[in-house]
């Protein structure tokens, strides 16, 4: 699958391991999925475009690169909060939208309750929802993002189920998607098998 990129740093097995880990208290998780969605952000902006500039060090001037496009995260309430520090700590201008979605019982499709984006008409954007489950709620977030004026949209996430990723690739084939691992399968209840239970719920201790 193309749009998939495994981030194969042996810091993010090391990270993931201890995710996965159900030992692993909230405010652990917290600390460590912080960490993790670090090294998933460098991989998800290594493409960034950059400009030249020049500064003067205290030696001579020396040309150096700027980011040239603004990026913005949009995290997917509320696990994707547990990747958005990350983001602002290496990315202290980018700007930063919320999307609010839930499943409507009826139709069993995802809806937005929330939806609050700044400019994305040239901007380079990270969606961030740790666990790509089914893909019903990524493939609905950049359909949404997109009507929004994106064009430019990366999917960051910690574990992958194939179903997902096919899902997401199949509705938008333009979305790069930034994962520590490819899972298994989708249990019969959409969890992600191994996965790491609900994100979520670990990240603020709602067991
Ligand atoms: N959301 C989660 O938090 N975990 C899963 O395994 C699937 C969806």
């Amino acid at each position: 699958m193309d749009t998939l990129t495994v981030v194969a740093h042996p810091l993010a097995g090391h990270l993931l391991a201890e995710l996965r880990d159900t030992a692993t208290q909230p405010e652990r998780f917290r600390h460590v999925a912080k960490q993790l969605a670090t090294v998933l952000v460098l991989e998800a902006t290594r493409g960034l475009s950059t400009r030249e500039s020049v500064v003067t060090t205290p030696l001579r001037q020396a040309t150096t690169k700027l980011l040239d496009r603004p990026v913005v995260a949009v995290p997917i309430l509320r696990a994707g909060l547990g990747l958005l520090e990350a983001v602002t700590d290496l990315l202290p201008d980018v700007r930063v939208g919320y999307a609010g979605l839930e499943r409507d019982e009826q139709t069993l499709q995802p809806t937005s309750y929330y939806l609050k984006v700044p400019e994305l008409r040239d901007a380079s954007v990270l969606l961030l929802d740790p666990m790509l489950a089914t893909g019903g709620s990524a493939a609905f977030a950049a359909s949404l993002l997109k009507e929004h004026g994106a064009s430019d949209v990366q999917l960051v996430c910690v574990v992958a189920a194939p179903e997902g990723v096919q899902r997401l690739a199949a509705e938008h084939p333009d979305v790069r998607v930034v994962t520590a691992a490819l899972d298994d399968n989708l249990n019969e209840v959409g969890y992600i098998v191994p996965g790491l239970g609900d994100f979520g719920d670990r990240l603020f201790g709602t067991f």
